[in-house]
């Protein structure tokens, strides 16, 4: 999702590059019809798409971002500014339906209201299911005038090649550790802090400072705790899930996907390439109850809840914790 649009940002520091490659596209009046942002979660593409299309809007942008002031800032600020359309899902981790793409359809296909650019901004790309992606194609296949696409995607996969080969695509990777760790040491004010942050959210420090915004590092010890327990027969499935409840399951499939891979990765490379520092006992537990086979094979299952998730509209989240906590135990050799 998409934070704060009701506020002027600025890239990133570690997108400065991408940032003035577009602005000089900007001048010379080189943008594409569509651009597709794309990479790993978390390391701040909405903030780019956001911060660009404001640019785009502003009247008299200065130092290369959008001023903050003159009226169609007010306007943004406001979130009325009637040059720009952001499409989201309605709600987090569900799907952008047909009706919002044909909002976007109408939206582009009338004239700025302002003169200028027309703006439509849809994150994340991947939530478009295939109806509501071949409707987008039509827009991008005859954009209006003066009208700009920016597509964000943190699973490319997902994004139909159809709407993929249609835009310019920019990539972001996790960023160098040396300049996210400064970064974030400057908002949290530890450095020490900074790091375990940033390592547990995989490298991704816009992920990290949501992380820190909650008491993340709770949270997390009692997934861990209730992980290890099942797996060790010691916490009944059904009880652990009941505990799971108040959070969010889609975001602990996120942590359970990234252990799994953090597992594999000890496994093939050894200890010191485990991201999870915390986790490296367990995984010592794990590899001798554990094989690869079968690690895989739980991550595919993971994916297909992760899947049910996005995809339904109210799962039933209890059963779903059940059914997932309960083969984890099996796995552990417990019935
Ligand atoms: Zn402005």
């Amino acid at each position: 999702m998409l934070a704060d649009v009701h506020s002027i940002v600025a890239p990133l520091p570690w997108q400065e590059n991408y940032w003035a490659q577009l602005l000089s596209s900007k001048e010379q009046d080189h943008l594409p019809h569509g651009l597709l942002l794309r990479g790993p979660q978390g390391t701040g593409k909405g903030q780019f798409a956001l911060a660009f299309a404001q640019t785009m809007l502003c009247d008299q942008p200065s130092g290369g971002v959008a001023c903050g002031q003159c009226k169609s800032c007010q306007l943004l600020k406001a979130g009325t500014h009637p040059d720009l359309l952001l499409v989201e899902p309605e709600e987090a981790g569900k799907a952008i339906k047909i009706d919002q793409i044909r909002q976007v359809l109408e939206f582009s296909s009338k004239s700025a209201q302002f003169g200028g650019y027309r703006v439509i901004l849809i994150c994340p790309a991947e939530a478009m299911n295939v109806n509501a992606s071949n409707a987008l194609l039509k827009c991008l296949e005859e954009p209006g005038v003066n009208t700009l696409l920016l597509l964000v995607s943190h699973q490319i996969s997902g994004v139909l090649a159809t709407i993929r080969s249609r835009c310019q695509s920019i990539d972001f990777p996790i960023p160098p550790g040396a300049e996210s760790t400064a970064w974030l040491s400057d908002l949290v004010g530890d450095e020490q802090k900074a790091s375990q942050l940033l390592s547990v959210a995989n490298g991704a420090p816009v992920t990290a400072v949501q992380l820190n915004d909650r008491d993340w590092l709770k949270e997390r010890e009692a997934i861990v705790k209730t992980w290890i327990a099942v797996f060790e027969g010691k916490l009944d499935p059904v009880k652990a899930a009941e505990t799971w409840q108040s959070f969010s399951l889609l975001e602990i499939i996120h942590w359970l996907l990234a252990w799994q891979i953090d597992y594999s990765r000890f496994c093939v490379a050894g200890a010191e390439n485990a991201s999870n520092r915390d986790l490296i006992p367990f995984y010592k537990q794990l590899q001798a109850r554990l094989p690869t086979a079968q690690s895989h094979e739980f991550y595919d299952y993971l994916i297909q809840v992760r899947g049910i998730l996005s995809s339904q509209a109210n799962p039933n989240l209890q059963l779903l914790i059940e059914a997932l906590l309960i083969k984890w135990a099996q796995l552990g050799g417990n019935s």
